[in-house]
C-alpha cells in the first residue's frame, strides 16, 4: 500500500504569535508538524502495516526549516520525503500550494494508492489544500475522516466522517485523497531507533525548475488570494466579577448588559 502524506510545518500554537507592521514575527516562533498531519502520517503507517508492504512518502512545501517536520515524519516510520523548498513555491495561497503539490506528484510520477492530508493547517486554517489537490489530480476525496477502512484488494475505502448531528459513511474508489480529522487514530511517538534511522532516509529537495513547473503558477505568483492585512486579535477587556446574593447579582448583571454591553 503506497501512500503520499502531505505534511505542513506550522508555528507551535503554544507560542504567542506576534505581529509587527502586518507581518508575523518569525524569529520568535517555534515550529511543529501540523497536528492534523500527524493523524495522516499515522494512518499511512497503519495501512503499510496492514498490507505488509508499500512506501510512505512525505510531501512537504516549505522553507528550509520545514526539514524538521519532515525528519519527525521519517522518525515515526515514513520511508522517504520530497521537500519543495524552492522560493518559487513559497508565499502562495491554498490554491497555489495545492498546485505545487499536484505538480510534484505528477511530474515525479509518484505511485500511490492513497493520498492523506490533515483536515487543515492550524495556522491559516484554510481547510482547502487537500480538496484542491484532489480536484487537480482528478481524484475523489473524503474530508474530515475519523475512521478509514481500505478493502483488501485496495480498490476502495470506506470512510466515516463526523457531520453536524451525526456520522456519515462514505465509500470511495481508490486512489483518493483523504483528509484526517482528530480521532482518526492515536499518532505514535518516534523511538530512539526511529530517530536515528530517519537520518539515513532520503529527502529529495526539488525546485520548480527541476520539476519543470512554471513559477508563475505556484507560490505567491500563482496565488488567487492575497493577504491584504494581518493584525492580532483585539485585546479582550477584563471581565466583570459580580458579587452579592443571587438576586442582587442578577439585577447587577441585567443592568450591565443593558447599560454597558447594550445587548438587552
Ligand atoms: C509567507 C507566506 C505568505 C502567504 N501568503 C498568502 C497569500 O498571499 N494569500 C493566502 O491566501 N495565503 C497566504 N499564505 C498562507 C498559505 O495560504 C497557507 O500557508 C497554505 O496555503 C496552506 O494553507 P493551510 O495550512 O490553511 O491549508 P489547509 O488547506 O488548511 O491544509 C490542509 C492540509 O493540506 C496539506 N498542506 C497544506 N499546506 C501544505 C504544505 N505547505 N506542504 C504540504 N502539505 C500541505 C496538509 O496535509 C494540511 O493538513 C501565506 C503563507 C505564508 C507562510
Amino acid at each position: 500500500m503506497n501512500s503520499i502524506v502531505c505534511v505542513k510545518q506550522v508555528p507551535d500554537t503554544e507560542i504567542r504569535i506576534e505581529i509587527e507592521d502586518g507581518q508575523v514575527v518569525e524569529e520568535k516562533l517555534q515550529y511543529v508538524i501540523n497536528p492534523y498531519d500527524e493523524y495522516a502520517i499515522e494512518e499511512a503507517l497503519r495501512l503499510r502495516e496492514k498490507f505488509g508492504e508499500g512506501q510512505v512518502t512525505v510531501l512537504t512545501l516549505g522553507p528550509e526549516r520545514a526539514r524538521e517536520a519532515i525528519m519527525q515524519a521519517l522518525a515515526v516510520g515514513a520511508d522517504e520525503a520530497i521537500h519543495l523548498a524552492d522560493e518559487a513555491f513559497q508565499g502562495g495561497d491554498a490554491y497555489a500550494t495545492a498546485k505545487a503539490l499536484a505538480e510534484a506528484i505528477v511530474r515525479l510520477g509518484l505511485e500511490y494508492d492513497i493520498i492523506l492530508c490533515g483536515k487543515q493547517g492550524v495556522d491559516h486554517d484554510n481547510a482547502q489544500v487537500g480538496i484542491a489537490l484532489a480536484e487537480m489530480l482528478n481524484l475523489p476525496h473524503v474530508s474530515l475522516v475519523t475512521k478509514l477502512e481500505v478493502a483488501d484488494d485496495k480498490s476502495k475505502a470506506t470512510a466515516r466522517r463526523e457531520v453536524e448531528g451525526g456520522k456519515e459513511l462514505v465509500e470511495t474508489p481508490l486512489p483518493a485523497v483523504i483528509t484526517a480529522q482528530k480521532g482518526l487514530n492515536e499518532p505514535r511517538y518516534p523511538t530512539f531507533t526511529g530517530i536515528r534511522a530517519a537520518r539515513k532516509k532520503p529527502i529529495h529537495k526539488k525546485t520548480a525548475a527541476e520539476l519543470n513547473v512554471d513559477p508563475e503558477t505556484v507560490g505567491a505568483a500563482g496565488a488567487k488570494l492575497g493577504i491584504v492585512s494581518l493584525s492580532p486579535p483585539l485585546e479582550r477587556s477584563a471581565g466583570h466579577i459580580i458579587s452579592g446574593n443571587p438576586v442582587e447579582a442578577c439585577g447587577e448583571l441585567v443592568r450591565l448588559l443593558r447599560e454597558e454591553a447594550k445587548v438587552v
